[in-house]
């Protein structure tokens, strides 16, 4: 039997070992021990991890690579960072947005990240972004997959032509409805923005991701309306909730009634813990809160928790590097999430389950598959986790598109070994 690629010797994420991967004609066509083929061209993994691509459920790609144009964000807020963008807004042109973006997906691909959702602001009449990223969704396709989402960033009922912007969008082929709730003049604007967008994705039979209470503020309950409006209109699986960092300072009591409704209502849940982390409690002393939605107590719920990047180098994050496992890093650290089976989860947080949210078709490595995966130089999920390691090779539909070489150093210390392998270096844990 031949293939066109066989990986040898490969950990899976789910803690099985010394197994074969073959692909032919695009999908995974075997997975098993010492695979009897030949193939075009065969990769050794060495014991190390071969996880499904890496998945950014929420990102900005119209802002991403724009840091410091016009200026940097000072105060290092979120509202800074929205004025800062609408400073740039009037600025932007085709070439500009499509060629960040491009530049952003060679990064993404580089770094194993092979499907992206991103926001596409919808404010301004002119619909730049949205044709820019349009474009760069056909032409990243072979090799990314782009979802983009309708986003009114200055929210839905603050101007009159926004409404009518938002489903033009939707018109030109946008794949989700967006908004912003917390960020509509008032809460009753923003619960009625929440049914009016809701009603729309019903309307179109798309989905719903919602950047909801991106806030400090304890009373910011968009959720609650967004787990009612997902049960009416009958959403559930198709409804996202971005950011909830209000609960982050929510009273105990009112937290414990509202995660079994977001359970009930099948809602995924996207935190983004490294922009949340440095944009929220900025109008606190100390303690500082830390705005991230309670993940461990929602994962334990059932809740489909996937991890969010939110931002590379933009008004709103001035770092970033297009690694979602610097992500679920950041995650674990911000949500005491230290034990291996949290870290694991947190693992999943950047794979699994954000195709789940996505709705990604033929994702996984079981056979008949896609054959999209990433060869990492560390052991299983929780070393990649700790360090971030090279991605030695980004396979799409079966074909190597990225290639990156080993990280090691050459000592030169006597009486000690002459290279560090840092994948190397753990001790064996027990499972
Ligand atoms: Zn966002």
């Amino acid at each position: 039997m031949t293939f066109d690629l066989i990986i040898r010797n490969a950990n899976l994420p789910d803690g099985s070992t010394g197994l074969d991967i073959g692909c032919r004609d695009g999908k995974i066509a075997a997975v098993e021990r010492r695979l009897k083929a030949d193939a075009g061209e065969e990769i050794d993994a060495g014991g190390k991890l071969v996880s499904p691509p890496f998945i950014d459920i929420h990102f900005h790609m119209d802002a991403t690579l724009s840091l410091g144009n016009p200026r940097l964000n000072e105060t290092g807020t979120l509202l800074e960072g929205i004025q800062l963008w609408s400073e740039k807004r009037p600025t932007l042109t085709h070439d500009d947005v499509a060629d960040r973006a491009l530049r952003y997906c060679d990064l993404a691909v580089a770094q194993g990240l092979l499907a992206v959702r991103s926001h596409v602001d919808v404010t301004a009449s002119h619909m730049i972004g949205v044709e820019a990223l349009l474009d760069v969704r056909e032409r990243v396709k072979p090799y990314l997959d782009l979802q983009l989402v309708a986003f009114p960033q200055d929210g839905y009922f603050r101007r009159p032509e926004i409404a009518a912007n938002l489903e033009r969008a939707l018109d030109m082929g946008v794949d989700v409805v967006g908004g912003i709730p917390h960020f509509e003049r008032t809460m009753e604007d923003g619960r009625r923005s929440v049914t009016a967008l809701c009603e729309i994705a019903a309307e179109r039979g798309l989905p719903v991701d919602l950047h909801c209470d991106e806030t400090d503020d304890p009373m910011s309950r968009h959720i609650e309306t967004l787990a009612y409006e997902t049960q009416r209109l009958g959403l559930q699986g198709r409804v996202a909730g971005s950011h909830l960092t209000s609960m982050h300072s929510m009273d105990n009591y009112y937290a414990s009634k509202l995660l079994p409704l977001i359970a009930e209502a099948g809602i995924h849940c996207i935190p983004n813990p490294i922009a949340n982390i440095v944009l929220q409690g900025r109008h606190d002393t100390y303690p500082k809160r830390r705005g991230m939605m309670r993940v461990p107590e929602m994962m334990a719920l059932g809740i489909n928790v996937a991890y969010g990047q939110d931002s590379v180098l933009d008004p709103w994050y001035s770092l970033g590097n297009a690694d979602m496992l610097d992500v679920a890093s950041m995650a674990v650290h911000v949500g005491h999430m230290t034990s291996l089976a949290a870290m694991r989860a947190s693992f999943d947080a950047v794979t699994v389950n954000a195709a789940k949210a996505f709705g990604l078709d033929g994702y996984g490595l079981a056979p008949g598959c896609n054959a999209d995966f990433v060869l990492l130089e560390a052991r299983d999920p929780v070393e990649a986790i700790r360090l971030r390691p090279a991605r030695l090779a980004v396979v799409r539909r079966g074909r190597v598109i990225s290639r990156s070489a080993p990280r090691s150093a050459r000592l030169d210390l006597a009486g000690r070994p002459g290279i560090v392998e840092p994948w190397l270096y753990a001790p064996k844990l027990p499972n």
